[in-house]
């Protein structure tokens, strides 16, 4: 999932880079092993296709990590994974707990410019946005096998002084998120 403006814009504000996103919790390590999976598993067929795949994990009632999907998107760059539906398409009484999706494609073949280069290794555009509005981890496979993740900010809003020195609130989705490629070989048995 991203949009055109992935290709075209270089979003200024983007992320704090130098963190090494990981999981730290036992839950968040079972997600961060189901996205995995779900994403090297998919990716062969993403990047021969030509096409993104992506989808949900959430946890269901009883507890157990489960997955929506992958579902085929529509484009190299863009596909559905359920976010407009009730509960991003989970089961109703289920909790969504990240997305996953593929970056096959490192150029991109645009409708009037060609081919141009992708930045496909940034979560960025709809990407970005998508996190920042749910509070949802993002994982993201990129066509050369990596796999990253994008955590985004989940502090609350803070009030900030305007040029005119009254304060505003700034929701926490206006605020930095934490990017960067996984260490794999920690999830190697
Ligand atoms: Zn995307």
């Amino acid at each position: 999932m991203s949009g055109k403006s992935d290709t075209t814009n270089s979003d200024p504000d983007i992320i704090t880079l130098g963190v090494q996103p990981k999981a730290t919790t036992i839950e968040g390590i079972a997600v961060e092993v189901a996205a995995i999976k779900l994403l090297l598993k998919i990716l062969k067929t993403s990047v021969d296709e030509k096409l993104e795949y992506g989808g949900v994990i959430y946890r269901d009632q009883a507890g157990p990590i489960k997955h929506t999907g992958p579902f085929k998107g529509e484009s190299a760059i863009k596909v559905d994974v359920g976010h407009n539906k009730d509960n991003w398409g989970c089961p109703q009484e289920s909790t969504p707990l990240a997305w996953y999706h593929t970056h096959p494609l490192q150029k991109i073949q645009t409708s009037n410019m060609g081919e141009v280069t992708g930045l496909w290794d940034s979560f960025i555009g709809g990407d970005k946005g998508l996190s920042n509005d749910s509070g949802l981890t993002g994982y993201l496979a990129t066509g050369d096998g990596r796999v990253w993740r994008y955590d985004p900010p989940r502090e609350g809003g803070a009030m900030v002084p305007q040029k005119d020195g009254r304060m505003k609130w700034a929701p926490p989705a206006l605020g930095k998120g934490i990017w960067g490629p996984l260490n794999l070989a920690l999830y190697k048995r």
